[in-house]
Order: structure tokens, then C-alpha cells, then sequence
């Protein structure tokens, strides 16, 4: 029978006599104080782990901000806020929850496509920098600024006018609803001088879910380049070049951890370079999926284990309304399991965890893209009562899922 894991393996949580530890908890002791499954915890010590070692990879001079959207749970933001320099946000509702942390309204940023009148005026009486995505934006904050004497913070979100190899998803090159072509961004940079703003930088996002350090690298080295040349045109000297954000993370069979350490490198020249160029300028990297990531887990229980025509399918209580990205159906061409393990609901004494069967683990949504795992070799003492764990879970899980859909109970969310 084989053995090899049909999804990356998850090297975060440690287990303790087949259980797994959750902040040093045994999961089936977590989920009986929690009291009702499915659940989604974020551990706390795991994400300190990454902050730490992205600071002890990246140059001192990086500034490290935390892209909200990843993970949006007030508790998860507020602890994130404590460690890093900035956070960057992508609403109004975001807006407030950065608001609401230790953050200083200062290195708070405002991205974006659409942003609405009232959420770019609360951007200005906040103090915020606001990441330009069209003209548009660029007169209703000058209207702000004639109305109410106080000027927006702007930076000018750049697409690039290269398309990137490697990443996940491509979002810059060609037309793009994100930011300002890069070959307008001088005229809109003279014009910007002209009306009642404050100019600091740009912002060259760069894909997301990169697991390719070279690419990174490609990346990285273009937006500074294209950076450096739009500074040439800027009404005020640069103050910041936000790189975006894009590092991957393992979710799939044969995904292997990102290398930080070429990045680092890359990294530690331009900013040497920008000290040079652009003595007023720091970088600023945007990162959601990496920092919290991996940090988080989704716990479904078993309901049912039926067998139809030779394939066994376990039926949880969780499922895509959850967990869409687990799903396959958050923007995936192909469907591919995310490291996914069934363990005990219960002390349950003398399990034979080396007898596994190949297993479908499946939500109970009446579709059939609700699907957790499919295949994937369970332990074969697997029954109702036990729990589903969904590893990789800390980003994009629990706000990027239509949690209406069927009107299942609501979904609860701890940080341990
Ligand atoms: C989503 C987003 C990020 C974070 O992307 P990750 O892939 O999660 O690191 C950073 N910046 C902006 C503007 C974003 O929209």
C-alpha cells in the first residue's frame, strides 16, 4: 500500500501520541472546549516563528508590512501589528480593524481597485497613505483636500508594463483593473504636483502565491528598476517603494518551501542601490499568505463514512462555505488536495495507524465541488466523531468562502 502523501506535508504542528498540538493542546481537547465544530485556530507561536525568521533573513532596512486580507480576524491583525511595520488594507471595513490595533495610523496603506468616496475620506482623516489605482481617486482627494484643508498621503500603484513568468496569479502586464499603466505614470505624476497632494512613492505589486525564489528575485529587481525610472518624473523625492507582497507557501505534492535566502540577497543590493538613488526611500514588503499561512489549521468532525461502488467517502460538517481554497474552487485551473489528516475525536485506545485506505473526504453541501481531500490514503479506523484537519489554513480560509451558502451554522475562528 503507499504511503506517499498526495499533498505537501505540513511541518508546523507536532504530534504527541497520534494527536495532534495545537499552541501545546491536544486537538481532540481543543475541540471539546470549543464546543462545537468546524472551527478554524491560528496559533499564535507559529506565526511569531515566521515573523522571526523573515527578520532574520531580510535586511534590517525592509520594512515588513502585514496585507489584511490574508487574514482579516481582529485578534490575528492586533497580534500581527505588535511585530511588524505597517499593514497594508484593502477597505474600509479593513481600514477600521487596522485602526482598531497598535498600528500608528502612519504606516497604515490603502490598496485597492474602486475605492469608494467615503472610504478614500476616511482614509484622509485617518492619516493613511493611499495607493492611487486611477485619476479618478486623484481628484476626489484634491476635492478633500480644497474642502477640508487636509491633504491625502498618495503613492501611485504602478502595473508594470512586463508580465512575470512564474507567479500563481498574474497581475500586472497587460490591461489590468489594478493601478495606473506604468506608461501614464508621468503624466499622472506631473499632475499630482499640480494639485493639493502629498507624494511618497510607489507601490508595484507582484503576483501572489510564488514558491519560486528566482522569480521572486526577477520580480523585485524590474519593479525597483521601473521604480527608479518613474522617480525620475515624481513632484517630491520618493519615500517608499512597496514591492508588494507574493511569497508562496506549500499546499501540494512535490511544493517545496521558499528559499528566502537568494531573496535576502537580492534584497540587501537594492537597498544598498536605493541608499544611493534614492537617499529619502526605504522598501516595503507586503505579505499575507506567508506570514499567517501556515500558521492555521480547519477542523471539521466526521458524520458519516459511506462507501459508494468501492470508494469510501467520509462526510464532515465542514466543507467549501468554509474553506473554498481547499475546495479547488478559489481560482484553481486543476484540483489539488491541501494537506489534509484525519485524527481521533476521542481518546481512542490501540489504533493501528499503519493500516491506511484511500479515502474521499467530503462536505455536506448538495454540490459535488464540496470536496476536502480527494483519495488520499486515510487511516482505516477513520469513523464519525473523528476530525478532519485542513493544514495551510491561516490565509484566505474562513473570509474567502461564501459562508452563506446552504445556511449552515456559523463558523467560529480562536487564536491560541
Ligand atoms: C493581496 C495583497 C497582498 C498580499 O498578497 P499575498 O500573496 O497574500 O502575500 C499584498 N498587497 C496587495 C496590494 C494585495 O492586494
Amino acid at each position: 500500500m503507499s504511503t506517499r502523501p498526495n499533498h505537501a506535508e505540513q511541518k508546523i504542528f507536532a504530534c504527541e501520541n497520534g494527536q495532534l498540538l495545537i499552541a501545546n493542546e491536544p486537538l481532540h481537547t481543543l475541540a471539546n472546549r470549543v464546543g462545537q465544530t468546524p472551527f478554524y485556530a491560528y496559533e499564535r507561536r507559529a506565526i511569531d516563528t515566521r515573523i522571526a525568521e523573515l527578520r532574520a533573513a531580510l535586511p534590517a532596512s525592509i520594512q515588513l508590512h502585514y496585507a489584511i486580507k490574508a487574514n482579516p480576524l481582529p485578534g490575528v491583525v492586533r497580534h500581527i501589528a505588535k511585530q511588524i511595520d505597517g499593514l497594508d488594507v484593502a477597505s474600509l471595513g479593513e481600514l477600521q480593524c487596522a485602526l482598531a490595533s497598535d498600528m500608528q495610523a502612519q504606516n497604515i496603506s490603502f490598496a485597492g481597485p474602486g475605492k469608494r468616496a467615503e472610504e478614500l475620506e476616511a482614509a484622509v482623516t485617518a492619516g493613511i497613505l493611499i495607493n492611487l489605482e486611477s485619476r479618478r481617486e486623484l481628484q476626489i482627494l484634491h476635492d478633500i483636500a480644497q474642502r477640508r484643508g487636509k491633504r491625502a498621503r498618495v503613492a501611485v500603484r504602478v502595473n508594470p508594463d512586463y508580465e512575470l513568468k512564474s507567479s500563481g496569479m498574474k497581475m500586472g502586464g497587460g490591461p489590468k483593473p489594478f493601478g495606473i499603466d506604468a506608461e501614464e505614470v508621468p503624466a499622472v505624476l506631473q499632475e499630482i504636483g499640480k494639485l493639493d497632494l502629498d507624494f511618497e512613492g510607489f507601490h508595484i505589486f507582484a503576483g501572489s502565491q510564488n514558491l519560486k525564489a528566482e522569480s521572486i528575485v526577477e520580480a523585485q529587481q524590474l519593479g525597483y528598476k521601473l521604480a527608479l525610472q518613474l522617480a525620475t518624473h515624481a513632484p517630491s523625492p520618493v519615500r517608499s517603494i512597496n514591492l508588494g507582497g507574493g511569497f508562496g507557501i506549500p499546499y501540494f505534492a512535490g511544493e517545496q518551501a521558499l528559499d528566502l535566502s537568494p531573496i535576502a540577497t537580492n534584497l540587501a543590493q537594492l537597498t544598498t542601490a536605493l541608499a544611493r538613488e534614492l537617499p529619502d526611500a526605504h522598501i516595503v514588503l507586503e505579505l499575507g499568505r506567508y506570514i499567517v499561512g501556515e500558521a492555521g489549521i480547519y477542523v471539521a468532525r466526521i458524520l458519516d463514512r459511506k462507501v459508494s461502488r468501492g470508494t469510501t467517502f467520509l462526510v464532515t460538517d465542514g466543507g467549501l462555505h468554509h474553506h473554498l481554497a481547499a475546495s479547488g474552487n478559489f481560482g484553481q485551473v486543476i484540483r489539488k488536495n491541501y494537506p489534509v489528516q484525519v485524527f481521533p475525536g476521542r481518546l481512542r485506545a490501540g489504533l493501528d495507524n499503519n493500516t491506511t485506505q484511500s479515502m474521499s473526504i467530503v462536505g455536506p453541501l448538495c454540490t459535488p465541488l464540496d470536496i476536502l481531500a480527494d483519495q488520499i490514503e486515510c487511516p482505516a479506523w477513520a469513523e464519525p466523531g473523528d476530525l478532519v484537519v485542513v493544514f495551510q489554513s491561516g490565509a484566505y480560509g474562513a473570509s474567502a468562502s461564501p459562508q452563506g451558502f446552504l445556511s449552515h451554522p456559523a463558523l467560529h475562528e480562536y487564536l491560541l
